[in-house]
């Protein structure tokens, strides 16, 4: 269906990174055409005069299906958490509460202006591609490789991730990614064969690193090098790598994360919640020209699926962090959740230009949290909230419309 939208406040996130008042053309599933003035007959037409518009967000580190386990092992820390509370009860889990969790969560997220996410799950892929699906989202998913724990033979962990792979790598919402879950939690061996695999296919590759200081010290001891040297002496590091947390670094590992041009996605909340300690400097790692993105982590360890709280909680651990007001700015801010986490994926998507797919979220212009209009990203990135979101369309399509 092509849709016209008149009169939107659009932040366009093009390379000019312009906010302007335009048209915007919908032809199928992609942006045909933004400017001031567009006629054409379209079977649907959105007046945009009280909206504002912006890409997508994308939330590029999540469980989803976890959704369902919400509330469950609180004011834990993280390896107490999984060892007593998650591990067990996802041993239990079904595919049906697999899929229903994946749709709690993912519809979630629509409603608070995520069009796509990137997500690592360890059993019932097929259910959890399937409730994205009847969602709308885009997904890109991962059974997460654990053979070291996981009590199953590292053939069958394998035959299950490649299979998800083969199965889905030609549907439109869903793109396969190869995911290892950790240094702890996956043996040295898998993690090579599944690079070797992710970038002959030209798949992304994602794993947990550097969450906690134990895993430090774990690292230390066994490789006599810490997670992020580990892994660049494997040679994982490169640009189709994506790091999730990262948080327990050095200076050192920082740049060779920054050389690599890897990308790492920030999930503050879960850190905080967790109590993993210590603040991801992600102000460095920009620096250094790592690919800088954000995520929500799993809706167990936040308890949300929330960008915009994740977007301003980013910044301003960056500023209490750094004690600099400007350490990390707003368009930084939202760059790391639209186009940085586009780039990460290789996904046309992240701004609203020609050519680039229909992925927009509406937020509703007159609300009070939203006034006055002094600053529109700054409004976004501090003042925004999934209350605030009144239309999305993913891929072209009206998934959400109050
Ligand atoms: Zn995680």
């Amino acid at each position: 269906m092509d849709i016209l939208i008149k009169n939107g406040t659009i932040i366009t996130q093009n390379s000019k990174r312009e906010i302007t008042k335009a048209d915007i053309l919908i032809r199928e599933n992609e942006i045909a055409e933004v400017k001031k003035s567009i006629k054409e007959k379209t079977e649907f037409k959105i007046d945009a005069s009280d909206f504002i518009i912006l890409p997508g967000l994308i939330n590029m580190h999540t469980h989803v299906a976890m959704a369902i386990l919400r509330g469950l092992g609180e004011d834990l820390l993280l390896q107490e958490w999984l060892n007593k509370k998650i591990w067990p009860a996802e041993s239990k889990l079904t595919g049906k509460q697999i899929f229903d969790g994946t749709k709690i969560g993912t519809q979630e997220m629509l409603l608070s202006g995520v069009t796509s996410f990137n997500d690592m799950y360890i059993k019932e892929l097929d259910q959890i591609a399937e409730a994205t699906i009847k969602t709308g989202l885009r997904g890109f998913l991962s059974r997460g490789i654990l053979d070291l724990i996981s009590g199953r033979d590292s053939k069958s962990e394998w035959k299950e991730a490649i299979g998800f792979v083969e199965k889905w790598k030609k549907n439109k919402l869903i793109t396969p990614v190869i995911s290892c879950h950790s240094i702890y939690a996956t043996s040295e061996e898998m993690l090579l064969k599944s690079k070797e695999y992710a970038n002959k296919n030209k798949l992304k590759f994602h794993i947990h690193i550097s969450e906690t200081r134990k895993e430090i010290f774990d690292c230390l001891k066994k490789h006599r090098k810490r997670p992020v040297e580990y892994l660049d002496s494997l040679g994982l590091l490169d640009s189709n790598t994506i790091l999730a947390h990262a948080s327990w670094v050095t200076k050192r590992e920082i740049r060779l994360v920054g050389k690599a041009k890897s990308t790492i996605v920030n999930c503050p909340i879960s850190n905080l919640k967790l109590a993993t300690g210590g603040i991801c400097q992600i102000k460095e790692y920009w620096e250094e020209g790592a690919n800088v993105t954000l995520g929500t982590d799993g809706p167990a360890s936040n308890n949300s699926l929330n960008m915009f709280e994740t977007m301003k909680l980013a910044a301003l651990l960056q500023k209490h962090h750094y004690w600099k007001a400007d350490a990390f700015s707003t368009q930084k801010i939202l760059d790391a959740a639209t186009l940085n986490a586009a780039k990460a994926l290789g996904l046309n998507a992240g701004s609203i230009e020609k050519g680039k797919l229909a992925d927009l979220v509406f937020l509703d212009a007159r609300t009070p949290n939203l006034m006055p209009h002094y600053d529109l990203l700054s409004n976004l990135v501090y003042s925004a909230h999934p209350g605030n979101v009144k239309k999305v369309i993913v891929d072209g399509k009206i998934f959400l419309d109050a």
